[in-house]
């Protein structure tokens, strides 16, 4: 532990369970938590409501939010959304996929919420629970105790108070940051995949009409994708996610214009975009790719993106930031409750945590790939492949939908179109190959 600045109010407290971050992994499990009867402390480094890009939800968040009771609230600030939308500038059509033609026809639609909104329904329903939830308190050090007995943790509170926090177990959810994976070195960077995002909200996009109105729009364009989503006050977030070389070709533009310059790439968007403004300062985030060695260790769990990320082409982030919620939840309860099953407990949270990354990884890996877009522009549901991909979109893969045997199938044409074409699956090889290298991007993100 660091010595404490000589003029720093000490404070001590102790909890069942600690929790690194109030976002929605951090907020669910901590409401979980406390529902269940457990003493959560919660610290989250910011204020809410606080700007977070990912406003995109999926219909598997819906059942999520109900256990949580908080349904209504987000409905109340919510954009429906139906479906999602495809562009791609090699196909002379658009491609529209509604969730309900899923599997399970019980999910039919999600949101597009505000994240400033929605992080804060979530917060403050985990103090609801009698979570204390602290604001404007950052977590600064960990030390895990010996023979299995929790941990103590340093947090600073921004009236410069250094607190100290004895936990029983720390769950961490500290999002991006990673913290306590880059203490303990184990986050890595993802060989396959590298890609960087610049985004911003717009006022007076061009909408779809009726029940498409907030329905997702994907536009592929040469130097990677864009997203389109329309939010229910009336702004739009718009985002492009592209490759390191392509950002390294910014220089010293200010972002805006870089921004405003790759939208002008992309025709379909940018006439969507004709009579908008921009509503925010545009922003942009890189070497979002990794993944870490483990799950959870002795007396804690990596919760959401603490434990991974890899790119949000199909808006899986808070669904997956969740569903670790409450499957950590599990898992800490029986640790807390019954340490003798604790080892099955954690293999279980384990395997739950690679679902999602595994199932949504293969598509992410091909989705510029032209053989898979041919795929998603000409859809068929031979085998009911076409309702199994639309499951997985819908981010329905934690139940009982049977998504596996036509999602083999569909990866089985895949493959087999690809080798159809060895042509253009080669230079598409290579392709991927150029585009996921790092390249030297310092500063590339620097406003
Ligand atoms: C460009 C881009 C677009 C995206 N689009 C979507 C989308 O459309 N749909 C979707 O579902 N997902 C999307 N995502 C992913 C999504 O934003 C995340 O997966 C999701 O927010 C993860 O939730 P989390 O709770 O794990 O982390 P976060 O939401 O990041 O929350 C972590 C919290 O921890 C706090 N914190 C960090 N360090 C500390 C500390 N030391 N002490 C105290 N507090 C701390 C932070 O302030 C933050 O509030 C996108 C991601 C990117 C990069």
């Amino acid at each position: 532990m660091n010595a404490l600045p000589a003029t720093a109010v000490a404070r001590a407290s102790d909890c069942d369970v600690l929790v690194i971050g109030g976002g929605p992994a951090g907020s669910t499990a901590a409401a979980l938590l406390a529902e269940r009867g457990y003493r959560v402390t919660l610290l989250e480094k910011t204020h809410h409501p606080r700007f977070h890009i990912g406003e995109s939800l999926l219909p598997a968040n819906l059942p999520l939010l109900d256990k949580l009771g908080v349904a209504d609230a987000v409905k109340a600030i919510g954009m429906e959304k139906w479906g999602a939308e495809f562009v791609s500038p090699w196909h002379g059509h658009k491609q529209s996929f509604e969730f309900a033609e899923a599997m399970d026809k019980s999910m039919p639609m999600a949101y597009q919420v505000r994240r400033s909104e929605f992080d804060e329904i979530l917060i403050r329903n985990a103090g609801r629970k009698n979570a204390r939830v602290v604001e404007g308190c950052q977590v600064q050090d960990v030390s895990f105790l010996p023979g299995n007995t929790g941990a103590t943790v340093k947090a600073h509170h921004e009236d410069g108070c250094i607190e100290t926090v004895r936990a029983r177990f720390v769950m961490d959810a500290s999002g991006r940051d990673t913290f306590l994976a880059n203490r303990l070195k184990a986050k890595h960077r993802n060989p396959r995949h590298n890609s960087a995002a610049i985004y911003a909200h717009f006022s007076g996009a061009r909408r779809n009409t009726g029940k498409a109105a907030g329905n997702i729009s994907l536009y592929w364009f040469e130097h990677g994708w864009f997203w389109f989503i329309p939010l229910a006050d009336g702004a739009t977030s718009v985002g492009v996610v592209t490759w390191p070389y392509y950002l390294k070709t910014r220089r010293h533009k200010p972002l805006a214009q870089f921004f405003q310059e790759t939208i002008a790439l992309c025709k379909p968007l940018q006439q969507r975009l004709e009579h908008a403004r921009l509503a925010s300062p545009v922003e942009g985030t890189a070497n979002f790719s990794y993944a870490c060695d483990r799950t959870h260790g002795d007396n804690y769990l990596l919760l959401g993106d603490a434990y991974t990320f890899i790119d949000p082409v199909f808006s899986s982030g808070v669904l997956l930031a969740m569903q670790s919620a409450f499957a950590g939840a599990d898992a800490v309860e029986t640790c807390l409750r019954n340490p003798r099953q604790a080892a099955a407990a954690l293999k279980q949270f384990d395997s739950t945590m690679r679902v999602g990354p595994r199932e949504f990884s293969w598509f992410i890996y091909r989705v510029t790939n032209p053989t898979l877009r041919n795929m998603f522009m000409n859809p068929r549901d031979y085998f009911r492949v076409k309702q199994a991909l639309l499951s997985v979109l819908a981010g329905d893969l934690y139940g009982k939908t049977p998504i596996r045997v036509p999602l083999l199938i569909f990866k089985g044409f895949y493959f087999a179109a690809s080798l159809l074409h060895p042509g253009r699956t080669l230079s598409a090889w290579r392709a991927r190959r150029h585009n996921i290298r790092d390249v030297d991007e310092t500063g590339a993100m620097v406003n």
